[in-house]
């Protein structure tokens, strides 16, 4: 069975032209076994965010935010259907068990209550959608992530428990997709062997397609994006970015470790474990190639760039008279696991320790504090990582232009500069 995966994120679902537009790109695969995989609408996961700070740190305003979504969500159902009665209901009964949960005290665990709230945003998407394929002739089962994709009690970092996944993904959707049918469900979120919510990292649901495709030895999967496949730089940053047609398992996860955005860093692996193609495709023009990331040659030489915005330069000299060695380092790398520090960019010296990373804020704070102990530290910030795959002189030249290099670092695949 030739079982193709979708997945749609918020942008894609963002108001019901949205969702009229997906309607019609599902239209054109009807008579294939498919999986559905949908983020929440829009920014729903931001606003979700603000319910649960308000939950912690302003009780009294959760009832009106509950109520915008819950406005917000009705609002665009009656656009799509001249008699949404059913999934009205539908859709009420998942906000009576939101405004259940918010009407409990916090936890005071926080990544616990944020998943248990948070993850309404895919099953408010879901359901409405759901509802409405099936209302305009595109029978779909909905199923409950929660209960199929199993994770640990990581909260908001669930890891997936493989096994018991993919056994629960195969028995439930099996049986629709053997007749040809559509499985449509959430991205984003698993759930414990306890029955509690869990939820991926931000931006999860392309994780959750490749667990799928993978659960099902699916023949592909295809991201619906808003750009027209993926593309060598950013084109916000860069206005003569181009799009990639071919690109290697091994090459997107170096770009994607690197920073570039436009795939979860965890989807890969899954896939390319199992060799099923991932395919990136324009939602706004469906008919048009795409990129396929898949076991290929680099379809060119064309260098990538990534920029990384917000990142902190950190130096570290010993206070005592000892080199930068291995005892120092091996102390140093302790200490940024411990705060999960992501290290994107490092050199060392006699003296000296440089890495780049991610402004964390107060994590990397209670870090910085600790490694004061043992080194002076020294940091720069704001500044910037720029990364360029299969750079050229030409390429370096571009995206440094006139600023500032504070560290750089070569390859011969890879280029680095912290610049400011
Ligand atoms: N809705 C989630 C988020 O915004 C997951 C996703 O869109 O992939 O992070
Ligand atoms: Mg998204």
């Amino acid at each position: 069975m030739n079982v193709k995966v979708f997945k749609f994120g918020g942008a894609s679902v963002k108001d019901a032209p949205a969702i009229e537009n997906l309607c019609s790109i599902l239209r054109r695969y009807s008579d294939e076994p498919l999986v559905v995989v949908i983020s929440a609408m829009g920014k729903t996961t931001n606003f979700l965010e603000r319910v649960l700070t308000a939950y912690y740190e302003n009780p009294s305003e959760v009832p009106a935010l509950v109520e915008e979504l819950r406005q917000q969500h009705e609002g665009v159902l009656r656009q799509l259907l001249p008699d949404p009665a059913s999934v009205l209901i539908s859709l009420e009964n998942l906000f009576q068990q939101l405004r259940a949960r918010l009407s409990m005290s916090p936890s005071q665990n926080y990544d616990y209550d944020y998943d248990q709230i948070v993850s309404f945003g895919e099953l408010l998407s879901t359901t409405l959608i759901s509802g409405y394929l099936n209302q305009v002739g595109i029978a779909n089962t909905w199923l409950d992530a929660r209960r199929v994709v199993r994770t640990d009690a990581t909260f908001r970092e669930g890891r997936i428990d493989w096994d018991v996944t993919t056994q629960q993904v195969r028995a439930a959707m099996l049986p629709t997709l053997q007749e040809g049918g559509v499985v449509l469900t959430q991205g984003f979120i698993g759930g414990t062997a306890e029955n509690l919510a869990t939820t991926l990292g931000r931006e999860g649901s392309d994780f959750s397609a490749a667990i799928i495709a993978h659960a099902l030895d699916a023949e592909s999967v295809t991201i619906w994006k808003d750009v027209p496949g993926l593309l060598n730089a950013d084109p916000k940053r860069f206005s003569d970015a181009v799009k990639l047609d071919r690109i290697p398992y091994e090459e997107a996860l170096e770009l994607t470790f690197y920073g570039a955005s436009i795939i979860h860093p965890k989807t890969l692996k899954p896939l390319q474990n199992k060799h099923i193609p991932l395919y990136v495709k324009s939602f706004a023009h469906p008919e048009s190639e795409g990129s396929v990331i898949t076991n290929c040659r680099l379809s060119t030489d064309v260098p990538s760039y990534i920029v990384k915005d917000n990142q902190v330069l950190l130096t570290l000299f010993p206070k005592d008279f000892s080199f930068m060695g291995v005892d120092n380092l091996s102390n140093i790398f302790a200490m940024l696991a411990q705060y999960r520090i992501k290290i994107n960019m490092m050199q060392n010296s006699a003296l000296s320790f440089s890495i780049c990373t991610d402004n964390v804020g107060n994590r990397l704070k209670k870090c910085i504090a600790e490694l004061r102990k043992f080194y002076k530290v020294k940091y720069n910030d704001p500044v910037q990582l720029i990364t360029i795959r299969h750079h050229t002189p030409e390429a370096a030249e571009k995206a440094v232009g006139t600023k500032k290099v504070l560290m750089r670092q070569t390859s011969r695949a890879t280029i680095q500069f912290v610049v400011i």
